[in-house]
């Protein structure tokens, strides 16, 4: 009897999350925020590694099956052959991210423009030689001490701003990157990339230099490298976020 109504109980239950997820997924939810992870300022400079890699939120909505990649090889051969958005018959390669698999620091930029079409790597082009001179000449290290991605693992044609259904089909699969990564600070670089990973229109101007939490991990908005590359006067300010995020790993020119 007992048993009959915690059964009767249960499926109420199920019911009732279904309706929620459903709900959700029509306000456009992407996943549900892990509960670990650095606080948003001022935590300790090397946060606590969970010894589990979680289950990916992102995939219970959007992407089923994401949770069960264990690793970033397995993450890219889930993705595999991509066609789950109109992006797919312009590319030439789905560029998916570089660097070291266990990096403290990641790099989030908006999407592969030509040259990382045609390489299949992030940030090889004009821009990327900048943030390149960023990590090796400002912060010492090498481009392999990090890892680099983008929120669009294909380009828009003609470099467009990518559009929200692009977003949303690829985002589960950066979140799922940076929940095996654990780094414990991320970069976000310019205004797509930041505007989309909070989840405001707040301008650039007014977002970057501060600390916000993505998803339990410490997250620092700065100005693209492009626009370096159009407004070098504002580098300046990008070595101020620079050493900001220096900081927080605890290295002043050593390896995160
Ligand atoms: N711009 C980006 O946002 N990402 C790249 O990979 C290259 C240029």
């Amino acid at each position: 009897m007992g048993d009959a109504r915690s059964q009767v109980e249960r499926a109420a239950l199920a019911a009732a999350l279904r309706t929620y997820v459903e709900y959700q997924r029509e306000l456009g939810a992407l996943g549900v925020p892990l509960a670990v992870g650095a606080p948003a300022a001022g935590g300790p400079a090397e946060p606590e590694r969970p010894t589990a890699v979680p289950a990916a939120t992102g995939d219970l909505f959007t992407a089923p099956g994401l949770g069960a990649t264990r690793t970033l090889d397995e993450l890219r051969a889930h993705i595999g052959d991509c066609r789950r958005c109109k992006l797919a018959p312009h590319r030439t390669h789905l560029v998916f991210g570089v660097g070291n698999p266990r990096a403290r620091l990641v790099f989030v930029g908006e999407a592969p423009g030509r040259d990382e079409d045609l390489q299949g790597e992030p940030f090889v082009g004009r821009a990327g030689q900048l943030l390149t001179e960023i990590i090796t000449k400002g912060m010492r290290l090498e481009r392999g001490d990090v890892y680099i991605a983008n929120v669009i693992k294909c380009r828009p044609p003609e470099n467009r701003n990518p559009e929200p259904d692009e977003v949303a089909s690829c985002e589960p699969f950066l979140l799922r990157q940076l929940e095996l990564i654990r780094p414990g600070v991320v970069v976000a670089l310019g205004k797509f990339a930041v505007q989309t990973l909070l989840g405001t229109k707040a301008p650039i101007t007014q977002l970057r230099g501060r600390w916000y939490d993505y998803h339990g991990m410490k997250l620092m908005p700065t100005f693209h490298p492009a626009y370096l590359l159009r407004n070098p006067a504002d580098k300046r300010l990008v070595w101020e976020d620079i050493q900001k995020v220096m900081q927080a790993l605890g290295i002043a020119g050593g390896r995160p």
